[in-house]
């Protein structure tokens, strides 16, 4: 073989090498690029964070039984002042060793802002007496006697309850307070300062809003 084929043979073989490393190069830049463009759907940001703990099926907290329709959410207040979500949940689990008393909640607030989810939202909870066969409950969380949420939690139950009026096609006038059906004074802040009641159901309707414009930014 002359020198010059040779030599020839070796320049092209580089080229084709060197065209196959660039291609490998673009390629992985592109994939990196559309990792950065679109994060998985479970790593996209959520609107709300709900800390799914669904109590063992028992008699005493979590029955089994079919909501028969949701027509309402019911607010509470735990009226144990400084305790955590997760403490009134794992309380709700213990009745069914306890036997205490017949008692729980689907959802309830912490005063860090948490949501833990206790009972599945196909099941009643024993939280709102005569409402419960149709009503969502949440139980929110205080720091003193008064019983007026701090700020993390009044936020998180707004947004939890725009959420639950946007899955059920609900208003807030839907939203009801637990006094509203055994006249029993929970939540305490609520039924001594009307005006914070209303101003509650006003940043509902605004919280509605401004979930449906986040679920249409992510679409
Ligand atoms: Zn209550």
């Amino acid at each position: 073989m002359k020198q010059s084929t040779l030599k020839m043979i070796l320049t092209i073989g580089a080229c084709v090498l060197l065209g196959i490393l660039l291609a490998m190069i673009v390629t992985l830049n592109i994939v990196a690029m559309q990792k950065d463009v679109e994060p998985k759907k479970e790593e996209e940001p959520k609107w709300i964070d709900i800390d799914r703990q669904f109590l063992t099926k028992n008699e005493y907290s979590r029955p089994g039984e079919k909501l028969s329709e949701v027509n309402g959410i019911v607010i509470h207040y735990v009226c144990n002042p400084g305790s955590s979500a997760q403490a009134n949940r794992d309380y709700f689990e213990l009745l069914k060793d306890t036997k205490n008393r017949y008692a729980s909640s689907h959802f309830i607030v912490g005063l860090e802002g948490e949501i833990i989810q206790c009972i599945p939202l196909r099941e009643i909870a024993y939280a709102s007496n005569s409402r419960n066969d149709d009503t969502i409950s949440i139980e929110c969380c205080h720091p003193d006697d008064t019983g007026e949420f701090n700020v993390f939690t009044y936020e998180s139950t707004v947004k939890l309850a725009a959420h639950l009026c946007n899955v059920y096609n609900l208003e807030p006038k839907d939203i009801i307070r637990h006094y509203d059906v055994t006249k029993k004074e929970c939540p305490k802040y609520f039924v001594d300062h009307k005006d914070a009641w209303k101003q509650f159901k006003k940043d509902v309707k605004e919280a509605m809003e401004e979930e449906i414009a986040f679920n249409q930014k992510q679409n």
